[in-house]
């Protein structure tokens, strides 16, 4: 059973920049104030007792943690040091930009505790960092990972594809890039226009247009594809939904969806059947999906979304999706009338530049 996370949110604390997309209140659903020993304490009791598990993992996410005073850091990591040689707090986690990080700061998490910084990336490419305010470039971020691997530390990566100047080809070559320098996990936040940011503006005047849904969903899908084939977890695609996010004025424009990740992974899905269906012929021909019970609904689509499209596109009638735990969650077998055909998304998938295009 995976630990609890005991989550704060310190937003826009200790960050020195306004990047073009964010509005960090309205995007974690807190303000943010830096919260004091004996309320992090009292949250890390209560957690414990509702979880009715003896250890939680402690998250401070938002903001821009190494940029906080380091007095400030040390009154958010210090009253944890008891609970951590105790062992009721395994370890922390908390998110950084990459400029704000060298060997000293790293080294400093390292010996209270931390053991997972998540950075905000974005992209890779300098032009795209420039234009969405960053104040850094993909040198830094080498710099960062650099100095947190050194420390035995597990990086998180966070990107954002769609930002001005970008394109699905430097989203993918900025995740190529990340995926060399050995991130523990990724995250994928399309980028979004939310009111009051940079974006907001630039949107209003016509300058930037952000993603499709359609195209953000082909663009994450060769993502996370490439992630899966290097084994390193996308642990999240689009923003959590939160009532602040959800509220009706928030986001103006992009690729909004509550469930982007199952439309991602129902995309995945369609083509690891369509593959296996091959060139069929029209009309008529029907067949049984077979697939690990977690994967139904991705086989399935959203409102039998992929059943219709299998329909349209192979002149396949799926006419029932059968369940077998011996199958692992990347694989499928689809039954024909005379033969049985098994893949999976490692072998039977394989995609191009052109495929994270929507066109
Ligand atoms: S994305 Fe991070 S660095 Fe940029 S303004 Fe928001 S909190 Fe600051």
């Amino acid at each position: 059973m995976k630990t609890p996370i005991v989550p704060f949110f310190i937003s826009h604390r200790g960050c020195p920049h306004r990047c073009v997309f964010c509005d960090q209140r309205k995007i974690s659903g807190a303000e943010g104030a830096i919260p004091s020993a004996g309320l992090i304490l009292e949250t890390i009791r209560e957690y414990r007792r509702t979880s009715g598990r003896p250890a939680v993992e402690v998250a401070f996410f938002g903001g821009s943690f190494t940029s906080l005073p380091h007095s400030t850091q040390e009154s958010l990591l210090f009253p944890l040091q008891p609970l951590i040689a105790s062992g009721e707090v395994s370890s922390v986690r908390l998110s950084t930009r990459p400029d704000s990080l060298d060997s000293e700061r790293a080294g400093f998490l390292r010996s209270l505790g931390v053991r997972t910084v998540e950075i905000g990336i974005q992209s890779m490419d300098d032009q795209v960092l420039s234009l969405a305010g960053r104040g850094h470039d993909a040198a830094a971020v080498e710099r960062a990972f650099g100095c947190l691997k050194e420390q035995d530390l597990t990086v998180g990566a966070q990107l954002m594809p769609g930002l001005p100047g970008d394109t699905p080809e430097k989203s993918l070559d900025s995740l190529s890039r990340v995926l060399e320098m050995g991130p523990g996990f990724i995250r994928i936040y399309p980028a979004l226009v939310i009111a009051g940011t940079g974006l907001a503006d630039l949107h209003a005047s016509g300058a930037y247009e952000p993603l499709s849904l359609e195209a953000a969903v082909a663009l994450c899908k060769v993502m996370l594809h490439r992630s899966l084939l290097r084994g390193i977890p996308v642990i999240r695609i689009g923003l959590q939904p939160t009532a602040d996010l959800q509220r009706a004025g928030t986001v103006l424009a992009g690729p909004w969806h509550p469930a982007l990740r199952q439309l991602v992974e129902a995309e995945l899905f369609h083509d690891l059947v369509s593959r296996l269906l091959g060139e069929q012929a029209p009309g008529g021909l029907s067949a049984t999906v077979v697939c690990n019970p977690s994967r139904v609904s991705d086989v399935v689509g959203q409102g039998r979304a992929n059943m219709d499209r299998l329909l349209r596109e192979k002149g396949v009638r799926i006419e029932g999706v059968r369940t077998d735990p011996v199958y692992s969650s990347h694989e499928v077998a689809v039954i024909l009338p005379d033969e049985t055909r098994r893949g999976d998304l490692f072998n039977n998938i394989r995609y191009s530049t052109k495929d994270a295009y929507n066109d």
